[in-house]
């Protein structure tokens, strides 16, 4: 019996965050009204003209460059006809054989896999139709006209992990640009995949499947790896896979049938008359380009060679693009970069709370800095600091008023320590006498037993010094 191995290419369709839509004055904002933001051109009247937002193209051009793409000098807009009741033209402006940007890549560093971009072109989304109860349903053109980018892969994809891979390095690489801000669960990043099956070691691509409109990452690795297997069990009967487009039951966790290929539309695609070939210079690229926000892999990269961070550290730091700024400029304020990531993976991380590009951060850098100095200082101890950041979280208090008011100064008063120390020789005996005579171990276990009798508020340096000191190391 022959083995199979998946194809699969994606399209991904990623709103860009301008404040107007791509052809009228329009606000993007979300959750407005229902045609509350909507104008003679998103409406599609009679005699209105589009006229291009040149925030879009900048943002376009910046996630092109940011996946490989060449950017084209000429490139057109292009109209797609359908009729769908959340379309008022009748037609969608997009980008058909001349997109503006092409031959890209984006590359996957768990999967290793080199996925090469065939091109990426700018078009304007529908409005939504929501069905209410009672049968009814309204639409609301507010959506209509707020620009995307739909970037489309060669099927370089091998399984649906890769696929589940290649989109959240795609989304990253988009929310630390600015230019989108992934939620797939409201639908400002949408993907699309084209899935098929070859037997090992065949070139020819077998026929495709197109999956439509995942929206989270979990459903895309499970409707595709679904559909592999569905596949793989037609042909394995001896059956014939049919071009299709299929959708996913969440539900019943299979794909199935919206419409096959001879019931696919003819777009009629034409250059629209209205807008004027899209022209983008050498030197609005190299403007874009000069602009454009670090890459999730550069910071990475930086992270661990600049600010020594372990790889893992890195990655952790640059999970979404508020905590890596809230890292950085927590490092500078207090100079030693891989203790401020160590604190906030231990600490703060699990108090923060994320959506889209905005981020919860419990404390402020400042407050992370003064914390950490503080024990620097010797004021605190370690455990400490754990508890002062709690008392900190949502509040805009000095972390040494926190320390002041909670009595929580550190016992460094050797003389205190030194008692204390003396007291823990005296009670274990053996454990002093092997430790005298080098079994160099032992030394943590009377740091362990100090900060035992003293809760943790000892300062570790003092106990370090007085335990030498004590027992003549
Ligand atoms: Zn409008």
């Amino acid at each position: 019996m022959a083995s199979y191995e998946t194809v699969i290419g994606l399209e991904v369709h990623a709103q860009l965050l301008t404040r107007t839509k791509v052809f009228c004055a329009c606000s993007t904002a979300f959750g407005a009204p229902p045609n509350t933001h909507v104008c003679p051109v998103c409406l599609g009247l009679p005699g209105a003209l589009p006229v291009l937002n040149g925030d879009a193209v900048a943002l376009a051009v910046r996630a092109a460059l940011a996946v490989g793409c060449s950017i084209r000098a000429a490139s057109r807009f292009a109209r797609k006809n359908y009729f769908y009741p959340d379309l008022p033209k009748g037609y969608q402006i997009s980008q058909f054989d001349e997109p503006f940007a092409e031959h890209g890549h984006v590359d996957l560093e768990a999967a290793g896999r080199h996925v090469r971009i065939l091109r990426v072109h700018m078009e304007e989304d529908a409005g939504k139709n929501i069905h209410g109860r009672g049968g009814d349903s309204i639409v609301d053109l507010n959506r209509a006209g707020t620009p995307l980018v739909e970037i489309v892969s060669e099927p370089d994809l091998r399984s649906a992990n890769e696929a589940a891979e290649y989109l959240r390095t795609l989304r990253d690489i988009l929310l630390f640009l600015g230019v989108n801000d992934g939620n797939l669960e409201e639908g400002s990043f949408r993907c699309d995949a084209n899935v098929s099956i070859r037997p090992v070691g065949e070139e020819k691509l077998g026929t495709r499947v197109e999956l439509k409109n995942i929206n989270s990452f979990r459903f895309v690795e499970k409707a595709i790896e679904h559909e592999a297997a569905r596949q793989e069990a037609v042909l394995t009967a001896g059956g014939r896979i049919t071009q299709e487009t299929r959708g996913w039951d969440e539900k019943k966790g299979t794909t199935f049938s919206l419409r096959s290929k001879e019931e696919a539309q003819d777009y009629r695609y034409f250059p629209d008359p209205d807008l004027p070939p899209l022209a983008i210079d050498e030197v609005f690229v190299a403007r874009v380009r000069a602009e454009s926000p670090e890459l999730p892999r550069d910071k990475r990269a930086r992270f661990a060679a600049e600010l020594h961070l372990t790889p893992y550290a890195a990655e952790v730091m640059t999970q979404h693009p508020r905590v890596a700024a809230f890292f950085e400029e927590a490092s500078m304020l207090h100079g030693d970069a891989v203790r401020v990531a160590n604190f906030v993976q231990s600490e703060v991380l699990r108090d923060v709370t994320t959506h889209g590009l905005t981020a919860n951060l419990p404390i402020s850098a400042r407050q992370l800095a003064d914390v950490l100095a503080l024990v620097d200082a010797g004021k605190i101890s370690g455990k400490q600091a754990k508890e002062v950041y709690a008392k900190l979280r949502g509040t805009g208090a000095s972390a040494a008023d926190v320390v002041a008011e909670a009595g929580m100064a550190v016992v460094s008063d050797a003389g205190a320590i030194e008692a204390l120390v003396r007291r823990i020789v005296e009670a274990n005996p053996r454990q002093a006498e092997q430790l005298k005579a080098g079994k160099a171990t032992l030394f943590g276990f009377f740091v362990g037993q100090v900060m035992k009798e003293t809760k943790g508020s000892a300062s570790p340096q003092v106990v370090n010094d007085v335990l030498k000191r004590v027992l003549g190391l």
